[in-house]
């Protein structure tokens, strides 16, 4: 299991706001919220980052993103969302355990800065 801060919430070892669980793919709320809604979905596996996934992960990426759709549901999330995955230092990664995050209940800019 993943030695993150992320392994310790899936571990239940610190607490967080979690708003959906499944056997696969937990969802809680960023403690550092950058949108009214701002939830992470992350894998129960301890996959460091998007390119660490293999063919492998095939069917537990696309269950992440069918997560990420149930999530938005849940958090009502009707006006639209962004989903945003950092890989790697130059994305500005901080936690090396997949996720991802779900910004809701603002207008978005685009280009990402
Ligand atoms: P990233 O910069 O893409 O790696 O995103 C990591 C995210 O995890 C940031 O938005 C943080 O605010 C969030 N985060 C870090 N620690 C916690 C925590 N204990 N509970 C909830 N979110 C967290």
């Amino acid at each position: 299991m993943s030695d993150t801060i992320f392994g310790k919430i899936i571990r239940r070892e610190i607490p967080a706001d979690i708003v959906y669980e499944d056997d696969l793919a937990l969802a809680f709320k960023d403690v550092s919220p950058q949108a009214p809604t701002h939830i992470l979905v992350i894998p129960k596996k301890p996959i460091p980052r998007l390119s660490d996934s293999t063919e492998s992960d095939t069917e537990l990426m696309g269950h992440l993103l069918m997560t990420v759709k149930k999530v938005a549901d849940l958090a009502n999330l009707s006006n639209g969302y962004r989903v945003v995955i950092n890989n790697g230092n130059d994305a500005g990664q901080s936690v090396d355990h997949l996720h991802l995050h779900i910004l809701g209940d603002r207008s978005m800019n685009w280009p990402p800065g």
